[in-house]
């Protein structure tokens, strides 16, 4: 396996408690694939990326379990080792591209630091010719004119592909691409996506894309794992869970997209209630205030990770221990009515 994380609980120190924003998530990235990280905000996606890079600081963030990247423990290597790591091996797309450039440095410059720290022996003019290179990759037009710009001077989109560039310079083998159609609007948003979906392509990278919208994953992802209060509660092949979904929480997310082909008239379906507090998490299921189909057993003890038929397609649900399956049925009939 390229990237395995297991077990891995990341929680933050505050006044208030402790805030277990990470609990306990297991998962495999393979060579080449686009992993989705679906989830609403505070699930605890973008911290799992960030954990990935190890861009949190701990302390004062307590961290735990294990992230290996071809058999290397990154959580046990020293920060000068990860700094060869972070750009080159791994690059990171980040939510918002007016906050992740530097206004006061000419892009081409802050698309070229990256390339120079790595390859110290690369002289000026060869990393210039690279970040023209790669300006032209992620479609910017005139790269040369470009060069000597400030982020100020792009409309949102083209800063996006200059924070594409900056990330897929040293052509890193992963791409953690974090909610990177944000702000967009949908045309564009499209063309971001169509870009990283050439790159993979291209530069035969993993990616994993992190967003809260299902519509989004449609059609980039090969897997997706659905993250809920911190937990992966469903995970598998992207086909499987858009046919099959498994968890109520998947189901809702999925009831909970406008689409074409249902009664204008009708209301769009809505995830009632709101996300546990993960100062205090419950002690059984993450969803069990919000499920439609919860049962007795939900809010006492926390559920197991069940096989759903395809490989590989999991779902953290007591619906589907072999004692709940009159409940599951029931449920099963009724997961598409919003
Ligand atoms: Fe709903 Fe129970 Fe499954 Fe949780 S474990 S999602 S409460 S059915």
């Amino acid at each position: 396996m390229f990237v395995e994380l297991r077990d891995l609980r990341v929680s933050f120190k505050t006044y208030g408690g402790s805030v277990r924003a990470v609990r306990g998530v297991n998962l495999d990235i393979e060579r080449g694939e686009c992993l989705a990280i679906v989830g609403e905000s505070g699930c605890g996606k973008s911290v799992t990326a960030n954990t990935i890079m190890r861009l949190i600081p701990s302390p004062p963030a307590e961290i735990s379990g294990s992230v290996r990247m071809d058999g290397t423990e990154l959580l046990a290597l020293p920060e000068k080792r990860m700094k060869e790591i972070r750009g080159k091996s791994i690059g990171m797309i980040f939510q918002d591209p007016m906050t992740s450039l530097d206004p006061t440095m000419r892009i081409g410059s802050q698309i070229m630091e990256g390339l120079r720290i790595h390859d110290k022996k690369m002289s000026r003019h060869e990393a210039e010719n690279m970040v023209y290179e790669t300006l032209g990759m992620v479609g910017i037009p005139n790269p040369r004119a470009q060069f000597k710009r400030y982020a100020y001077e792009f409309s949102g989109g083209m800063r996006q592909r200059v924070v594409i560039a900056m990330a897929v310079i040293c052509k890193p083998r992963l791409l953690l691409a974090d909610e990177p159609t944000t702000a967009l609007d949908v045309t564009t948003q499209a063309q971001i996506l169509g870009l990283i979906r050439d790159l993979k392509t291209h530069l035969g990278s993993s990616v994993v894309l992190i967003t809260h919208d299902m519509g989004v994953v449609a059609n980039m992802a090969d897997r997706i794992a659905v993250f809920y209060a911190g937990q992966v509660v469903e995970e598998g092949a992207s086909e499987d869970v858009f046919r099959n979904p498994s968890h109520p929480y998947t189901a809702a997310l999925l009831n909970s997209r406008p689409r074409l082909d249902r009664d204008r008239k009708q209301k769009l379906a809505t995830i009632g209630g709101a996300p546990p507090d993960l100062f205090a998490p419950p002690q059984g299921c993450g969803f069990f205030e919000r499920c439609p189909a919860a049962m007795e057993v939900c809010g006492d003890i926390p559920p197991s990770r069940y096989d759903c038929g395809a490989p590989g397609h999991r779902s953290l649900c007591w619906l589907h221990h072999e004692f709940a399956s009159p409940r599951r049925d029931e449920w099963l009939r009724m997961r598409f009515s919003g």
